[in-house]
């Protein structure tokens, strides 16, 4: 038996305003020169927070367009440009969603290792440390934040540059930052952390590591999203330790059914991690029978949308693209389902799930 050994964030401070302490944390990283480059969900542009970064020197702030998950083009071309303007950078800093996190995990890494991201999608491919970076989450669910991955579309696949390189030097959770989250993307993102904490407890690796994170993310999560009261500066503080803890639930576990049929839909039809992950949820009832009530109440309560429909009219070539992507996430199916995970989840049953969607 070989257990996994990971690599954790290095640093860690939580709390309101926290993200007012960025100036003096970021100092001791700064180089002779070299710019602390702060990429900030393009969300924020013309808003007051871009205003609160500590700049200095020929530090720049580059908004990051986050219409679309991040691309492994996008991540080179960011790094590309950041080489050709500074030569060396003392940093990245990512102020967003999982999206701008991500973004800046991989042009961070893509600083210091050659050829494009696409050549480091997979497990421990990446060759060498990269720049120092930061992560500041403005909405809380992914764990991206925890995460030794960072999630690209490439042009063969979607999939994240795993590796002990990857997790941040430094997160700064500040929970006052999620505040002007509309309440549909919220729920969105903050599904996506009920989902990794239903994925990781109902799955076969789980074990007592895993278990710890992911009862407390989910009680969290009950507590934010059940009960019917107003949305508070409480629940966005509660919510922040969600992700946190969900991303370090599934860090020693794995995610399950829901992400592995969500993949497909996001190559194929870019849907976003969030909704889709929601709109498989929704249709899961005979893998997760608790979970799904659960989160159907949720939905409820909080008077969200799900989407219906969203595979009616695809042609059976567009079918098999998903049915592809999906199948070949082969430790989320054995995660759900277990080593015998081809005979339940065999093409007919996978297929029949998708046109429900
Ligand atoms: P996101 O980062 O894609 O952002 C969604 C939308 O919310 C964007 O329009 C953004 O501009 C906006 N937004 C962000 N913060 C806001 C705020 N405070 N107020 C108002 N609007 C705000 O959403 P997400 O759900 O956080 O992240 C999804 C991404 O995370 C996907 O790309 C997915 O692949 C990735 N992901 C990564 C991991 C990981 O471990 N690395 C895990 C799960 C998901
Ligand atoms: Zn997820």
């Amino acid at each position: 038996m070989q257990f996994r050994n990971f690599k954790m964030v290095g640093y860690v401070v939580y709390g309101r305003g926290s993200f007012n302490q960025l100036d003096e944390i970021l100092a001791p990283q700064r180089k002779p020169n070299a710019p602390m480059v702060f990429l900030v969900d393009h969300f924020f542009e013309g808003k007051a927070l871009p205003n609160r970064i500590p700049l200095r020197g020929n530090d720049v702030i580059i908004f990051a367009d986050v219409t679309y998950e991040p691309k492994t083009k996008q991540v080179d071309a960011l790094a590309l440009q950041l080489k050709e303007q500074f030569g060396e950078v003392s940093g990245i800093i990512g102020i967003g969603g999982g999206s701008t996190m991500d973004l800046a995990k991989a042009v961070a890494l893509m600083m210091n290792n050659p050829g494009s991201s696409a050549d480091y999608q997979g497990w421990d491919l990446v060759k060498y440390a990269g720049v120092y970076k930061a992560g500041i989450p403005t909405l809380s669910g992914t764990g991206a934040e925890v995460s030794r991955t960072t999630v690209l579309t490439g042009p063969t696949r979607k999939l994240g540059m795993n590796s002990d390189f990857t997790p941040f030097d430094q997160i700064v959770l500040d929970p006052e930052l999620c505040k002007d989250a509309p309440a549909n993307q919220r729920f969105y993102t903050g599904m996506d952390c009920y989902i990794h904490c239903i994925e990781s407890l109902e799955g076969t690796f789980l074990n007592e590591f895993s278990k710890s994170y992911g009862e407390k993310a989910l009680q969290l999560c009950r507590e934010v999203f059940l009960g019917n009261s107003p949305w508070s500066d409480i629940k966005d503080d509660k919510l922040m330790m969600a992700s946190y803890a969900g991303g370090m639930s599934i860090a020693y576990s794995q995610v399950g059914v829901a992400h592995a049929v969500s993949y497909g839909l996001s190559y194929l039809l870019g849907t976003k991690h969030g909704i889709g992950n929601c709109i498989v949820m929704n249709h899961l009832e005979e893998y997760y029978p608790q979970g799904v009530r659960e989160f159907k109440q949720m939905v409820q309560e909080n008077n969200i949308d799900i989407p219906q429909g969203i595979c009616s009219g695809l042609t059976e070539e567009q079918f098999d693209t998903m049915m592809n992507v999906s199948l070949g996430m082969k430790p989320l199916w054995e995660n759900a389902l277990g080593k015998d995970w081809e005979q339940i989840m065999t093409r007919e049953k996978l297929r029949a799930l998708y046109e429900k969607l």
